[in-house]
């Protein structure tokens, strides 16, 4: 758009696998898409970038290494154009929205230029999908395959995966997956794990199990900080100090710092080998104090001023 008037126009429907994308995934690919579709009018140029998707808006804002692996990525691509993205209500991005609802069906009808747009999109996914998230996981990859396996047989995450699939409509959310209602922008399906993130989404059956992983007797705050690098679940954080409360070894090292024990300096062999000498001030009088480390013996000169020629 120039001026509020639109110049050209593009719109492509998304693949399966990318129908399998986190929702933010989905608004970022769109605008890798716009970029190198519009390459010549949109390289080395400011570009204002209208997004319907609020927190895009807030992670392009963010340092690179924040955001979650494939995340980052796909911001990568987006590193040679100088772009802004602004959060944009949906329902006032009219010819956008129009668009949307009639893109072109690439399989059909291929000319030329929809050989390009396949082209610019293969790139995009294969460079996706080598990123094996589990790579990233501090999982093992055989506990990995038992996530997978047990995710499959979990009826509440099966349904989830519907939803991140297919997406989430507002009204009528059923009891069971609502606790994940506010995460949906970050969810994300591969090899068979849910991922938030860069975590992975714990099915029920094997929770207890992580749980006994996690706890290496390092106290409530240590455990939860191990489980928040690679593990999610709804209310994982209140049933991680219920089970860790119970625990006597974590509790006696508890929440408390250790202190650190006095360390005594080397005593020397006579006096004034060594001396520590500090500045003060007492009733706007200023004064050194020069402190014997044998004796303890100490002097203190009053000062006129406290410039280094004093
Ligand atoms: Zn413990």
């Amino acid at each position: 758009m120039q001026n509020n008037q639109p110049i050209a126009y593009a719109s492509r429907a998304l693949t399966k696998t990318e129908q399998n994308y986190a929702q933010i995934e989905k608004e970022l690919l769109a605008v890798i898409y716009g970029m190198e579709k519009f390459h010549q009018y949109t390289h080395g140029r400011n570009v204002f970038v209208e997004s319907d998707h609020k927190p895009l808006e807030i992670i392009y804002k963010k340092p690179l290494f924040q955001a979650p692996k494939r995340l980052q990525r796909m911001l990568l691509r987006l590193q040679r154009y100088t772009i802004e993205i602004n959060y944009k209500p949906g329902r006032y991005m009219y010819i956008a929205d129009t668009l949307s609802r009639a893109y072109l069906n690439n399989g059909n009808n291929k000319s030329e230029k929809q050989d390009e747009i396949c082209h610019v999109r293969s790139d995009i996914e294969m460079e996706l999908e080598n990123i094996n998230m589990g790579d990233y996981l501090a999982i093992s990859a055989k506990r990995q395959k038992d996530i997978a396996d047990a995710t499959m047989k979990d009826p509440i995450l099966l349904k989830l995966i519907d939803k991140v699939a297919k997406g989430w409509t507002e009204i009528n959310i059923q009891q069971d997956i609502a606790p994940y209602y506010h995460i949906r922008d970050e969810l994300s399906i591969q090899g068979g794990i849910i991922f938030k993130g860069d975590r992975c989404v714990i099915p029920k059956c094997m929770r207890t199990e992580i749980l006994e992983q996690i706890h290496t007797h390092i106290g409530i705050e240590g455990c939860l900080k191990r489980a928040r690098e690679c593990v999610y679940w709804p209310r994982m954080n209140s049933e991680i100090r219920d089970y860790i409360s119970k625990c006597e070894t974590c509790q006696s090292y508890g929440m408390k710092q250790q202190k650190e024990s006095l360390v005594s300096h080397v005593i020397p062999d006579r006096p004034w080998v060594k001396v520590g000498t500090d500045l003060f001030s007492l009733n706007d009088h200023d004064y050194l104090i020069t402190v014997d480390y044998f004796s303890s013996y100490f002097e203190i000169d009053r000062l006129g001023d406290t410039t280094s020629k004093q």
